[in-house]
């Protein structure tokens, strides 16, 4: 297996920030895996297929071309052709995606391909799932958290930074329900590792939470 370091945790928690800079700092692959079942969600979406339709959504999955282009600091999502970067970001698809990946066919479909992209050399790969159960054997996991309210804050000014109009009381309120979803959900829920290392970033600077990890990362080198 190649070397890969799983960075899990819920919306806010700054796990996307912390790993786009750990594989800078590295020099390792990076996948977000939320953008996976975002696209997906997306695809569904526009498919107009209900999430009880099994069959439409299990062809929809294995149909799906998802393509990650790197270029310089940012990453577009392609799916075919289709630059679909922005679009998976609207916050309708924030409830959509933690929908559709609580059904079993979309969860297979995703870690197939997710594993299939470990497989191919180094990764920084972040999600909800990455040390539970799609790489059980990766050499480091992390599990970053932070306070409510610091991680509704941060959303906050996302989608504040986005110009788009919205309250603290309703980014709080998704932000909630969307979290209680993906750590009740039956299969892959959302919680750390039993051997994840946990960071509470609610009073450290995302590079502090960097410096953590890399140092946390030379202490337990085998
Ligand atoms: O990380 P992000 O907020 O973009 O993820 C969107 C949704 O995708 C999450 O709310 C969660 O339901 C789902 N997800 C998942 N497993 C992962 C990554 C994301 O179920 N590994």
């Amino acid at each position: 297996m190649s070397y890969i370091i799983t960075i899990d945790g819920p919306t806010g928690s700054g796990k996307s920030t912390v790993s786009r800079l750990l594989a800078q700092r590295l020099n390792y692959r990076y996948l977000d895996t939320g953008a996976m079942y975002r696209a997906v969600g997306f695809a569904i979406l526009r498919a107009g297929v209900d999430l009880h339709n099994k069959e439409e959504i299990t062809k929809i999955c294995n149909g799906l071309d998802i393509k990650f282009i790197h270029e310089g600091d940012s990453t577009k999502i392609y799916l075919g052709n289709e630059d679909v970067t922005k679009a998976i970001r609207e916050p309708v698809i924030d409830l959509i995606a933690s929908n559709v990946s609580a059904l079993d066919t979309v969860r297979k479909v995703m870690t197939t391909l997710q594993r299939r992209i470990g497989s191919q050399g180094p990764l920084v790969v972040e999600g909800r799932d990455m040390g539970t159960v799609v790489f059980p054997d990766a050499q480091h996991k992390f599990y970053i958290d932070a306070s409510l309210e610091v991680r509704v804050n941060r959303r906050f000014q996302e989608r504040q930074k986005r110009g788009e109009f919205i309250s603290r009381e309703k980014v709080k309120e998704d932000l909630i329900k969307r979290d209680s979803q993906d750590m009740s959900r039956h299969l892959s829920p959302l919680r750390p590792a039993t051997d994840a290392k946990i960071i509470d970033t609610t009073k450290l600077s995302l590079d502090q939470v960097v410096e953590k990890i890399m140092k946390d990362m030379k202490m337990n080198k085998e």
